[in-house]
């Protein structure tokens, strides 16, 4: 891509995914970043770490009403998870359609939650469900300077604006 082509706004959305525990301990690490890397999607931040019980009750602070919460946020702090920012076009929608429903019985088979778990409470996933939580969770779990800004070469293979 010519440097002095700009790349439009719409192709620089991002969200923020999430591989929980289940996840990572059933080996599935791969499985969902290839997903997301061969659909098109850039990644620009990621970690490996195991999260505190009190970031994962920030993090899902908006549920603190629900009899689940704290069973969530214990299992969430109880191993490690993958938190990564991904960037392109719709890719807070689109990741959704990707991850399947909250409950994975409900999910189709070619979503990841459709093809890889059962129970509710063990979707293997997370992903921000708007533009403005995608937001939130960035500035939550990544500084600006952990994001990172390059571009992909394969850029306009995937799009053609
Ligand atoms: N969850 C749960 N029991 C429920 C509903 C939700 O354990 O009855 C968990 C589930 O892992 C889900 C998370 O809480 O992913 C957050 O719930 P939310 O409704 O935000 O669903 P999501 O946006 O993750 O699909």
């Amino acid at each position: 891509r010519a440097m002095s082509t700009k790349v439009p706004e719409r192709n620089k959305e991002r969200s923020f995914i999430m591989i929980k525990p289940n996840g990572v301990q059933r080996g599935l690490i791969g499985e969902v970043i290839k997903r997301f890397e061969q659909k098109g999607y850039k990644l620009v931040a990621m970690k490996f770490m195991q999260a505190s019980e009190e970031h994962m009750q920030k993090h899902y602070t908006h549920l603190q009403s629900k009899a689940f919460y704290p069973g969530l946020c214990k299992y969430m702090s109880s191993s490690p998870v993958v938190p990564m920012v991904w960037e392109g076009l719709d890719v807070v929608r689109t990741g959704r359609v990707m991850l399947g429903e909250t409950n994975p019985g409900d999910s189709l088979p070619g979503t990841i939650r459709g093809d890889f778990c059962l129970h509710v409470g063990r979707n293997l996933v997370h992903g921000s469900d708007s533009i403005e939580n995608a937001n939130k969770e960035i500035a939550l779990w990544f500084r600006e300077d952990e994001i990172v800004t390059y571009t992909a070469g394969q850029y306009d293979w995937v799009y053609d604006d």
